[in-house]
């Protein structure tokens, strides 16, 4: 929902309900984790009030288990937090985020070692895995991160794990299919849904139909 058009938020709100599109993902950035401020809690309910599909909310924040009841209470039901902003207290996060009846998701930047999730693979629903930067909307597609997915999957059956993996940034219709075929099951396209005249067909075509 990034790539929303917030003046005209309830008509995209409505898009996507009506769309091919499985959930909608929320990129919260406090500018400080991230060089960038999005939106947050009022942006999330205005959201929820409308949203017909789960809410999968993706948080670039720093200190995010001060905030995990908040989104529990909006009605989220993923909720994924990064690695780097929280390495002490990971466990406790995730315990935190799946206490409050979400599933918990580990994201990590591109220059994250997919080997620091193993102690934690036990504790996460899904594993995010960043192929931009994050922090700003429409950026390109990092070379190496479909290789990158190919080494989280093969980490999560090497450890008897039960996760997915969501892949975000720079995601379309030219690198959907490699995704999938590396291991990636949920995809978040902002950019490539909202650009251009007609997002309902961006999705269906990202969709493969
Ligand atoms: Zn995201």
């Amino acid at each position: 929902m990034l790539s929303a058009d917030f003046g005209n938020l309830d008509r995209d709100v409505e898009m996507v309900n009506a769309s091919k599109a499985g959930w909608f993902h929320l990129d919260v950035m406090d500018g400080v984790f991230v060089p960038n401020i999005s939106y947050g809690i009022p942006v999330t309910k205005a959201i929820a009030r409308l949203a017909r599909k789960p809410m999968d909310a993706h948080l670039m924040i720093v200190e995010p288990h001060k905030y995990v009841r908040k989104f529990a209470d909006l009605g989220v039901e993923y909720l994924s937090v990064h690695y780097e902003a929280c390495k002490s207290n990971l466990h406790e996060t995730l315990a935190l985020i799946r206490n409050s009846g979400m599933k918990a998701g580990i994201a990590i930047n591109p220059e994250t070692s997919e080997e620091f999730l193993t102690q934690y693979l036990d504790e996460a629903d899904f594993i995010l895995v960043m192929s931009v930067h994050p922090g700003f909307s429409g950026q390109k597609f990092i070379e190496g991160s479909t290789e990158k997915v190919a080494r989280v999957k093969a980490l999560i059956e090497r450890e008897g794990a039960d996760c997915f993996i969501e892949i975000d940034g720079g995601v379309g219709v030219g690198n959907i299919a490699a995704l999938e075929a590396a291991g990636a099951s949920v995809f978040v396209a902002g950019s490539a849904a909202f650009s251009g005249a007609d997002p309902m067909a961006n999705i269906a075509a990202l969709a493969g139909n």
